[in-house]
């Protein structure tokens, strides 16, 4: 399986930078199966950042990208477009968390280096395996069934019933009201709880 896969590790300024050994870290990469480029920089999702990788993409002609930087939660949309505006799937890329996983939970330095490297061989690893998708949009029935009628079920039927969705509320019990209807005031407004 002969791949052509781009790494770059961010610094993220001093959040990963200052506990983990970046340099080392691209290095150790630049030794993987299938990796053909390995950098670091300080802060990979800038503009000039997703620059690189672009240009990387074209100039070294890669077909996959990992990315060891802060969590997929933040930025995986942001490095997916980068992908795709340089014409590659976007879904051939993968992140290492290398900052919220590394960086911010290990105080030492060279163990936080090997756990940084230990992130990157698997996602380059994983990324290798990947195959390209498409996303496509399928129509879904938007009509909603609420089990249980208590004070959260009613609240929640009436929630998507105003958003103008059909929605089946069932209760199992004769009556509706769940324990908010045992109830005879409620604190502290002292209302009715009916
Ligand atoms: S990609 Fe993530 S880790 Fe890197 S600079 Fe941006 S926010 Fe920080």
């Amino acid at each position: 399986m002969e791949r052509r896969i781009g790494v770059y590790v961010c610094h993220c300024g001093a959040n990963i930078a200052a506990t983990i050994d970046v340099e080392q870290v691209a290095e150790f990469a630049r030794g993987l199966d299938g990796v053909v480029v390995a950098r670091e920089y300080k802060f990979v999702c800038s503009d000039p950042g997703q620059e690189l990788i672009k240009n990387d993409i074209k100039e070294q002609n890669l077909d996959r990208v990992v990315i060891a930087s802060c969590s997929p939660r933040l930025h995986e949309l942001t490095f997916r477009r980068t992908m795709a505006s340089a014409g590659l799937n976007p879904y051939l890329m993968e992140m290492a968390n290398i900052r919220e996983q590394v960086a911010w939970v290990t105080e030492d330095r060279e163990l936080a280096t090997l756990k940084a490297k230990a992130l990157v061989n698997a996602a380059v690893k994983k990324v290798s395996y990947y195959q390209p998708l498409e996303t496509k949009e399928v129509p879904v029935n938007p009509n909603t069934l609420v089990v249980g009628a208590g004070i959260a079920g009613i609240q929640a039927a009436i929630e998507i019933a105003n958003s103008g969705n059909l929605v089946y509320l069932v209760e199992r019990e004769p009556s509706i009201g769940g324990h908010m209807a045992q109830l005879d005031k409620t604190f502290p407004t002292l209302d009715c709880s009916a």
